[in-house]
């Protein structure tokens, strides 16, 4: 399988671009073909387990890594150790409703971002293993994505990551999630400064090339290919688990920031998959709500973000929608690009030409806030018995509403994408309840830290960076 840019440049295979952040055209790495699953093959599907499924969704994607060394890199990434059961993503049923949780967080940092990033782990180790390269990880995070990749990446010889993370300004647990991290290879940096100043500060190392070829200077972040492809299995667990005839539609609702877990689910459904509807459930930052609502996509200043009690859906732009754009445009990078320019020249994206075909697509979308919020999490324990994290709850609510508009009686599955013990605080103010913690972070605040408060100065982290590497 060869891969290209949403906005046309050719960028190789798989391995490739498993390393590679934007294409060098700004664009998003593609496959040059979405190969389709038959109904006879779906069905054979049934029995297998995690990374034996893993294999069959993802291995027409990936060319160039030989059958043997792609099954055993799943293998180690998907473990009862690392994901808790053997399931990997159990699905649960909410009483006896015909709505169901997908458990995506079970993995080492709590969230759905571990079980594409702890694949994007092996496989990025084992292809610096076969090149005799090495990758220095340069990101930013306010939470999730820098503890995914952190657990991720722990350990990995060709690999150090350096994350920078806002001083003092993510909870407690999340800062002792990653601080408490004690691998050699694991850089914590906090930045006297906000989120955007880590960011910044990440844009001006990569912005100087020849300081990032030196220092073979990389990143993990949402919009890596590789992630969204390790995400589509799970819409396949997913549908396998509940067991119904062949081809049933069923509906998925996922709480969304930059797109990539629903992408991910649109992707599986361009295999052939059979969903009906992907229900993209967005907090006060309503983007794609909005964009859904009025066929105007606009994409919003930092200053104009909101702080929510769901942050990690807390984004100004979708990142990944580019990519859902240039499949609905019948993937025409010289559209997309076209699009993209608008984009930047205007701020914002007419999508009215293309609401047909949005809807033809299965996507719809709906919007959660903070009391939406909390009263889902209580209503969701009061009736279910089941404590939900904030953006979990953003997903049910939104699935509430949309099947009783719909009066759909169809399946539907949403995606819980973290564990409530780590945004205990709302979950708190929700229930009165503490969240319960797995035994390996029951005193994690406690745990000694390993981290480098540095001032928001890029001289400063470049020091840093090459003594680190010295
Ligand atoms: C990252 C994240 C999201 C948003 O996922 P996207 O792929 O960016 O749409 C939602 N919930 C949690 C808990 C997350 O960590």
């Amino acid at each position: 399988m060869q891969y290209q840019s949403t906005r046309g440049a050719k960028l190789g295979g798989f391995c490739d671009i498993l390393l590679q952040g934007l294409a060098p055209d700004g664009g998003l790495a593609m496959p040059s073909n979405i190969p389709h699953i038959s109904g006879k093959t779906l069905e054979s599907w049934r029995g297998l387990d995690y990374a034996d499924l893993a294999y069959a969704v993802m291995h027409p994607f990936i060319g160039d890594i030989p059958e043997d060394d792609l099954r055993a890199i799943l293998r180690r990434t998907y473990t009862t150790d690392a994901f808790g059961s053997a399931d990997i993503t159990p699905l649960t049923r909410l009483g006896d409703s015909n709505t169901y949780l997908l458990e995506l967080s079970n993995g080492p940092s709590l969230a759905f971002k571990d079980i594409a990033m702890q694949f994007l782990g092996n496989a990025m180790a084992y292809v610096l293993e076969t090149r005799d390269a090495r990758l220095n990880i340069l990101g930013a995070t306010s939470g999730d994505t820098g503890s995914a990749a952190e657990y991720a990446m722990r350990g990995k010889d060709r690999i150090n990551v350096f994350m920078l993370s806002p001083h003092g300004r993510m909870s407690l647990f999340q800062q002792a999630q990653m601080y408490s991290l004690q691998d050699k290879n694991i850089h914590n940096i906090a930045i006297e400064g906000v989120f955007d100043d880590c960011q910044d500060l990440v844009k001006a190392v990569n912005s100087d090339a020849a300081y990032k070829t030196a220092y073979h200077i990389g990143a993990v972040n949402s919009i890596n290919w590789a992630r969204v492809l390790a995400q589509s299995v799970y819409y396949f667990k997913a549908w396998l688990a509940l067991g119904l005839p062949a081809g049933s539609p069923v509906d998925f609702c996922v709480p969304s920031g930059n797109f990539g877990n629903i992408y991910a689910g649109y992707l599986a459904k361009q295999m052939g998959l059979p969903i009906a509807h992907l229900i993209i459930a967005t907090n006060e930052n309503d983007v794609l709500y909005e964009a859904l609502q009025t066929g105007h996509y606009r994409a919003r200043p930092a200053a104009e973000v909101e702080k929510t009690s769901s942050p990690s859906m807390d984004i100004g732009k979708a990142s990944n929608f580019e990519r859902y754009l240039y499949n609905l445009s019948g993937n025409n990078a010289a559209q997309t690009a076209a699009r993209w320019k608008t984009l930047v020249a205007d701020g914002a994206i007419d999508l009215q030409p293309l609401m047909d075909a949005i809807r033809a697509s299965g996507f719809t979308a709906g919007r959660s806030d903070h009391a939406a919020r909390l009263a889902t999490i209580r209503e969701t324990y009061q009736v279910y018995n089941r404590l939900i994290d904030p953006h979990t709850a953003d997903g049910v609510y939104v699935a509430k509403h949309w099947r009783a508009e719909n009066k759909s009686e169809r399946p539907l599955i949403c995606l819980e994408t973290a564990l409530p013990a780590k945004f205990e605080t709302t979950v708190r103010e929700a229930t009165g309840l503490r969240a319960p913690r797995p035994a390996q972070f029951e005193d994690i605040e406690e745990a000694p830290r390993r981290v480098t408060v540095m001032a928001n100065d890029v001289s400063a982290l470049k020091d840093y960076i090459t003594a680190a590497l010295a």
